[in-house]
């Protein structure tokens, strides 16, 4: 470390040292001069004339002392003077030393990782560092004098270079990221941060840059933002570009009113080819499938794979006209069906594959991103819905009612809990017009809705297997009552009809759940009557068959609802053991007014007949149906001629005053 000591200093005396020196040599000189006079002379001649002597001594000591004093005084002088000559020099070292050392700090910071180059005003290189070098591959000689406009990548418009010198010009420096060229050709990007150096006057006397080669993080960079926006397995943008450009689609529509539209496509039967060929055949299926896609699909528009086997096309700038703008999505949409119309060759063998596309457009941008995508959706089930490989356009009254099945599913999952269901009875007459049983019927006061009648929640409570639970409780309250009723002697003989609809049957402890309650009701099981449909047999007729096997050793009889509107085969209904037929009220309510309702009505009672079974018709509002039915031979009526479904204090009321069978 530097001190002061290390200054060289030379030998000198002090002041005080030259002051006794002097007052020493002027007192020896003295004395001197005395012994002069005095030695050799005696007394007499010493003393005679001693004044004389003494002025004479006195005056030659005072010049001396007089001439040694101003030598002093100049002697002192001198000494200041030399000091302040001293420290202006100690002070001059000190700078010359810092400044040595900020030189020495400045060029070590000069060669940093960062590469940096020195410009003069009019910005011709003067010096450059190593890194400059090792980033640009030019050396400093290659590029002294030179303008750095030398380095363009030429992937920057002119604006871009003015905007950044104006900045310079008006703020003193300017950073930001650009694009550069290697001395080799490579382009590459890096981040630059340039300042002006101005002197004291404010004029700019250089411009100093800094620069860092930032390929490695664009590259993370990239490859960050592939991972987030783009599809692994066929390449495509994912979902998350997708609602990122239909975001930005919908933004812009609501400035321009131009119309874009989002199609959705979900191939058919994709499942089918996973489950068959395996997943990396069905990989490779999807990976054909979207490149066609791509090759259907126009240049400005995007195709994205948002899950398994559902893509996403988002088609912009249809023009403002809503009418063309549909028809050219629809166009769009046919094309990619045509796309998909030739079989996927993977390894020797060739898949047929279709798809069923929703369409929704974005015209006044009052939707959000969410909710087009789900429009789109909602259209493709439709699509789906209409027999897949077409097209449909996303309506509003379709979503109103998937809003409102949402919403009443939500709700149904309470009621069973807060007691909102209700059974309401519908009584089944004989020939001889008397009360021989009763058909359960829900009924959901919902809080706000009122009653809700089960043709709107019965579809909800089967798609959401909420039937299964209420079904139970179905059952278990009616066959309490059909206890209560046994136990009267008046109402011994009543039978009790119980729809059960598809769900609730396929569960695999449906028989055990029907023993249990008969179990613990103590229902007579001959007079239950489980309602079932047709749609039943339609699936796996076997496995129905062999429930309704077991459930008939329980001893429970079966009724064929809504007999005539199915599709069940006439012969696979002679190996069900059925007991009742039920002629659908919708051919019995119009019984005249279309004569094939007389004919099928006709036919289901003969059919009945020749199986062997009992018939019931549904529906009967007037005498004179039930008049013509019991002329066909009809051996039950059901229908509002009667009674309509009633709560059970009503019901009793018309029981205690009608005549009731005694049972079959
Ligand atoms: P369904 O089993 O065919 O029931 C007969 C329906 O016809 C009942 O409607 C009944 O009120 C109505 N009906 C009977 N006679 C007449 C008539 O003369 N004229 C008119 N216009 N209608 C008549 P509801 O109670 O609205 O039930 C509708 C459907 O809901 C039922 O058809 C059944 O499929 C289903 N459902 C009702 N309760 C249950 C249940 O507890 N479980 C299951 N799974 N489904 C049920
Ligand atoms: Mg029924
Ligand atoms: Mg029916």
């Amino acid at each position: 470390m530097s001190s002061d000591n290390d200054i060289p200093m030379p030998r000198r005396w002090s002041a005080w040292q030259a002051i006794a020196l002097y007052v020493t040599a002027m007192t020896c000189l003295l004395t001197l001069l005395i012994l002069l006079v005095a030695v050799g002379q005696n007394a007499g001649s010493w003393l005679y004339d001693w004044r004389h002597k003494v002025l004479v001594l006195s005056c030659g000591w005072l010049l001396v002392a007089l001439a040694g004093l101003l030598a002093l005084v100049h002697y002192l002088r001198l000494r200041k003077t030399e000091a302040e000559l001293l420290r202006s020099e100690r002070r001059l070292w000190h700078i010359n030393r810092s400044l040595q050392a900020e030189l020495r700090i400045a060029a070590m910071a000069f060669e940093t990782h960062l590469g940096m180059f020195i410009t003069d005003a009019r910005g011709r290189i003067q010096k450059v560092n190593r890194t400059f070098e090792a980033i640009t591959g030019y050396r400093e000689s290659e590029v002294l004098g030179c303008n750095p406009r030398m380095l363009n990548s030429g992937r920057h418009p002119p604006e871009f270079y003015r905007e950044m010198w104006q900045h310079i010009h008006d703020e003193g420096s300017w950073q930001g990221e650009l694009w550069n060229r290697r001395k080799n050709g490579d382009t590459y990007p890096q981040r630059l941060t340039i300042s002006a150096v101005t002197d004291d006057a404010g004029e700019v006397t250089h411009y100093v840059a800094t620069l860092s080669d930032i390929t490695t993080r664009k590259a993370a960079e990239q490859e960050a933002y592939r991972l987030a926006y783009y599809d692994p397995l066929t390449g495509l943008p994912n979902r998350r570009m997708m609602l990122d450009r239909i975001g930005h689609a919908l933004e812009a529509y609501a400035r321009t009113q131009q119309q874009g539209a989002v199609l959705f496509i979900d191939l058919d039967g994709f499942k089918h080819v996973n489950d068959s060929l395996g997943h990396q055949q069905g990989d490779d299926v999807l990976q054909l499938v979207a490149r066609r896609f791509e090759e259907a699909g126009h240049d400005g528009d995007l195709v994205a794979r948002i899950g398994g086997d559902e893509f996403v096309i988002l088609v912009e700038a249809l023009g403002e006209d809503l009418e063309m703008a549909s028809q050219a999505a629809e166009r769009k949409a046919n094309k990619l069906l045509a796309a998909l119309a030739e079989p996927f060759r993977v390894g020797e063998q060739r898949h047929p594959v279709s798809g069923s596309i929703g369409i929704t457009l974005l015209g006044d941008g009052t939707e959000s991103v969410e909710e087009c995508l789900q429009q789109a959706e909602m259209a493709m089930y439709q699509a789906k819905q209409a027999g897949r490989n077409t097209l449909r356009f996303f309506d509003p009254v379709m979503q109103a009612v998937a809003v409102r099945r949402a919403m009443l599913e939500s709700d149904l999952r309470q009621a069973v809990a807060h007691d909102q269901l209700h059974l309401f009875y519908q009584v089944q007459v004989d020939e001889a017009e008397r009360v021989m049983g009763v058909e359960a019927l829900l009924r959901w006061q919902h809080p706000e809705h009122g009653m809700v009648p089960p043709g709107d929640f019965i579809p909800v409570a089967e798609e959401s297997y909420l039937i299964v639970s209420i079904g139970r409780w179905v059952l278990e309250t009616a066959c309490r009552q059909l206890a209560a009723w046994a136990a009267r002697a008046e109402t011994s003989g009543m039978t009790m009809a119980v729809n059960i609809s598809p769900h609730q049957f396929q569960q695999p402890d449906f028989v055990a759940e029907v023993e249990a309650v008969l179990e613990e009701t103590q229902a007579p099981p001959e007079r239950l009557k489980l309602e079932l449909t047709e749609t039943l047999f339609l699936e796996e007729p076997e496995i129905a068959r062999a429930t309704m096997l077991r459930l008939k050793t329980l001893g429970v009889r079966f009724s064929l609802d809504d007999f005539g509107t199915g599709y069940s085969s006439l012969s696979y209904l002679n190996r069900l053991p059925l007991d009742q037929l039920k002629i659908d009220q919708s051919f019995v309510r119009p019984l005249f007014e279309d004569s094939a309702n007389e004919v099928i009505s006709a036919s289901i009672i003969q059919l009945g007949r020749n199986l062997g079974l009992e018939v019931i018709a549904e529906g009967v509002e007037t005498e004179a149906h039930r008049e013509w039915l019991a002329g066909q031979g009809c051996d039950a009526y059901q229908g509002y001629l009667f009674s309509r479904p009633l709560p059970l204090d009503d019901l009793e009321t018309l029981l205690e005053t009608s005549a009731c069978t005694t049972g079959r």
